[in-house]
């Protein structure tokens, strides 16, 4: 009983929101979610923020897409000609005609295949989800890979942590955290940098506020101030975009100092004389006037980190999303290195994975250059193994990623690898991508797209085909979070309508387009799918089996056999790289791609908010949180609003190079002078209008969280 409310059922499954992964019970009454309660997670211990504990009547939204639609093929695809058609959105009947399933995927099916066939493998592309489940995940890659042919599959980790994960990969030989979040509680330092906890990890917050209370020093280094900072011992609001001067500061003291790990660094690192020569210049008095902090407090910070007896630095995406992304890893992980405060308890590396599943939608090979478990596509033996495992044969050459892909659509027609057919599935790319005016025009050039969502999101307004899928708490599979915790969610309801699981759809596009699966069992194969991918991922998952997580719920990897507890912090001894040494890679100053000027004289930053969660398809459509935050808003500080002559609650308009948005202002003290942020959930002042394309060389990530804009007062809402 829930109150005076009786419930039917109580179902376990995990939150689908961000990736602290807190497990929760769903109560369920007459095919209806009715409430929330936290379960006793080893990520949350029954803790759970305002979005998973308000924000699960998504799922009952009367938008919810609950019949296959086919566009009609009167209704112009270009986004321009559409909207000056003054459709709207919420009655797609004037742009799509209702179809049977049968209809809908031999339309989808055929047409892909006929790209395929008429204009060979690399016409096809696909974006998966970190959304769905890690069955999901494995299967959609697999189908690129075996049925498209091609290794032209990404999802949404290309917008957040790629560049993470390419400088992790090279220096401990691991994409994923080495030390979970709440080992915090063994920590005497945290580092927090370009990460607002309180608002994106809200319950990993909880475990950093408890360690200050505990006497833990926390430092949060953000250009921006977050309500973290009011636990901090010193909060550095450095400068944007000046990360690597920031960091290389602090490993300049160090190494001055003497305050390097000798032994670590000779027994377990690579290549520390060149980083030593390259920070060489980097002493605080020269980097404070390009950082912004005082080289007194560089100093201070640097050696409280290195003299810790333990230390973690846990970091998002104000790290991630530069050009420079990369390098501002690098030197995060020559800090722990240095000093040798990673591969124990309380000390290592953990970037704040954002979406619920980006870790395991990565590590099921969601992504162009590796096969599941980070197996690279141009290596001979896992590209032997896995031709033999799905025994077909495989594209070696790396494919295309998620902002490259929206380039090749538009590519010239002479152009052997332009892309015309895509197939997505559970991602929003018409409002995460960078460039949106771009992104848009080239969903809409494609000769076939088939999007697979619960909603008629911005991306599935451009589609040929739209299947209804099933949302999280009506499908059973697992999601693993940023904690390296695979975690099952049981199936609590019924999809609305003739909305269909994920999985099923996937098959069925599948075997329409000549491959011969045939996953037996409860919901669809999934624990047969689950197995398939234990045994491609076996060096991390190979002791969790589907029957150990309907027993436990939630088991970590690495874990190599049915009794072995999984391992919470890695690398105590040797790092995944081949030599299992690190390797440190020296960082130079690299500036945004676009600095603001006369025309464009404020710097944007996006992000996301507490209330609202990526591009709103979920958060926007859940009433309380709605509620809470129902307008879009970009927020400036009094200095600037003051010199605008422009006041809280007043419209603006902030235009880029690339586009413009109209919204109200609300005062922020925190957004640094000359700065102004817009979270991007919002479709009516889509902030990713404005953002630049540029990528980080490595992990080709866009600098989604700085370019150049002008703001005026007022504007049309
Ligand atoms: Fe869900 Fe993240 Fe909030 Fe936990 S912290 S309840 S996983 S949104």
């Amino acid at each position: 009983q829930i109150g005076s409310q009786v419930v039917d059922q109580k179902v376990d499954s995990v939150c689908p929101f961000c990736g602290v992964g807190c497990l929760l019970t769903y109560n369920v009454k007459d095919n209806h979610i009715v409430s929330v309660d936290g379960r006793d997670g080893p990520a949350n211990h029954s803790r759970l923020c305002v979005k998973g504990r308000f924000g699960f009547d998504y799922i009952h939204n009367p938008q919810r897409l609950t019949v296959p639609l086919i566009r009609k093929a009167s209704v112009p695809k270009d986004p321009d000609a559409l909207n000056a058609l003054n459709i709207n959105a919420s009655d797609w009947s004037q742009v799509f005609r209702e179809a049977t399933w049968v209809e809908a995927l031999d339309l989808a099916a055929f047409q892909l295949k006929h790209v395929r066939d008429t204009h060979g493998k690399k016409a096809l592309a696909g974006f998966g989800s970190a959304k769905g489940s890690n069955e999901e995940a494995y299967l959609f890659q697999k189908l690129v890979r075996t049925g498209f042919g091609s290794n032209n599959v990404d999802h949404c980790t290309r917008l957040c942590h790629a560049s993470s994960v390419a400088g992790l990969l090279e220096g401990v030989g691991s994409g994923s955290v080495t030390n979970q979040v709440n080992d915090v509680e063994h920590s005497d330092f945290i580092f927090v940098i370009g990460s607002n906890p309180t608002s994106n990890h809200p319950v990993a917050a909880t475990w950093m506020k408890n360690a200050a209370k505990r006497g833990a020093k926390i430092v949060v280094a953000d250009p921006r101030g977050t309500d973290l900072g009011k636990h901090a011992w010193r909060t550095l609001h450095f400068k944007a975009d000046t990360d690597v001067a920031m960091l290389n500061a602090m490993l300049h003291v160090i190494i001055e100092e003497g305050l390097v790990d000798e032994a670590f660094i000779r027994d377990r690192a690579n290549n520390y004389d060149a980083l030593k020569a390259n920070v060489k210049n980097f002493s605080p008095e020269a980097m404070a006037p390009i950082c912004g902090i005082d080289a007194h407090t560089l100093r201070d910070v640097a050696r409280a980190y290195a003299t810790a007896k333990s230390a973690m630095i846990l970091w998002g995406m104000g790290v991630s999303q530069h050009v420079h992304g990369t390098d501002n890893v690098r030197c995060l992980i020559a800090l722990s290195s240095i000093t040798g405060q990673v591969g124990k308890p309380g000390s290592g590396l953990h970037p704040l994975r954002g979406q619920n599943n980006v870790q395991g939608a990565s590590d099921a090979g969601l992504i162009p250059m590796m096969f599941p478990n980070y197996q690279r596509v141009i290596n001979a033996d896992a590209h032997a193994w896995f031709e033999k495992f799905w025994d077909t044969p495989l594209d070696d050459k790396p494919g295309y990623t998620v902002v490259e892909i929206m380039g090749k659509i538009l590519a010239d027609e002479t152009d052997p690898h332009k892309i015309r057919g895509m197939y997505i599935m559970g991602e929003n790319p018409a409002m995460s991508d960078p460039n949106l005016n771009h992104a848009r025009h080239a969903l809409a050039s494609l000769e076939h797209l088939v999007v697979q969502d619960i909603f008629m999101t911005e991306t599935a307004w451009l589609a040929d085909v739209v299947l209804p899928a099933t949302a999280w708490p009506e499908k059973t599979g697992t999601v693993s979070n940023t904690d390296r915790m695979v975690q099952l969610g049981l199936q609590a309801i019924d999809p609305p309508g003739d909305a269909r699981a994920d999985l099923w759809i996937i098959q069925q596009i599948a075997q329409r387009m000549g491959l011969s699966w045939h996953y037996a069992g409860e919901h669809h194969g999934v624990a047969e799918v689950y197995d398939e991918m234990r045994q491609a991922m076996h060096a991390a998952i190979g002791g969790i089996t589907w029957e150990r997580l309907q027993r436990e719920s939630s088991v970590t990897y690495p874990c190599h056999s049915e009794d072995d507890p999984g391992e919470p912090t890695v690398f105590k001894h040797h790092f995944a790289t081949d030599d299992g040494r690190v390797h440190l890679v020296p960082a130079g100053l690299i500036s945004a791609n676009e600095q603001p000027d006369a025309q464009y004289p404020f710097v944007l930053i996006t992000g996301r908010q507490l209330e609202h969660w990526h591009t709103g398809s979920m958060t926007r459509r859940a009433a309380v949180l709605d509620a809470i935050e129902p307008t879009a808003t970009a927020s400036m500080c009094s200095a600037d609003l003051q010199a605008l002559g422009v006041q809280a609650g007043d419209v603006m308009t902030v235009a880029s190079r690339r586009g413009q948005v109209s919204l109200r202002v609300r005062l922020d003290e925190g957004t640094p002078q000359g700065a102004v942020f817009i979270p991007f959930a919002y479709q009516e002042a889509a902030a990713n209008l404005l953002t630049n394309p540029a990528l980080d060389p490595f992990g080709k990530i866009p600098e989604l969280k700085y370019c150049a804009v002008s703001v005026t007062a007022g504007g049309q809402l």
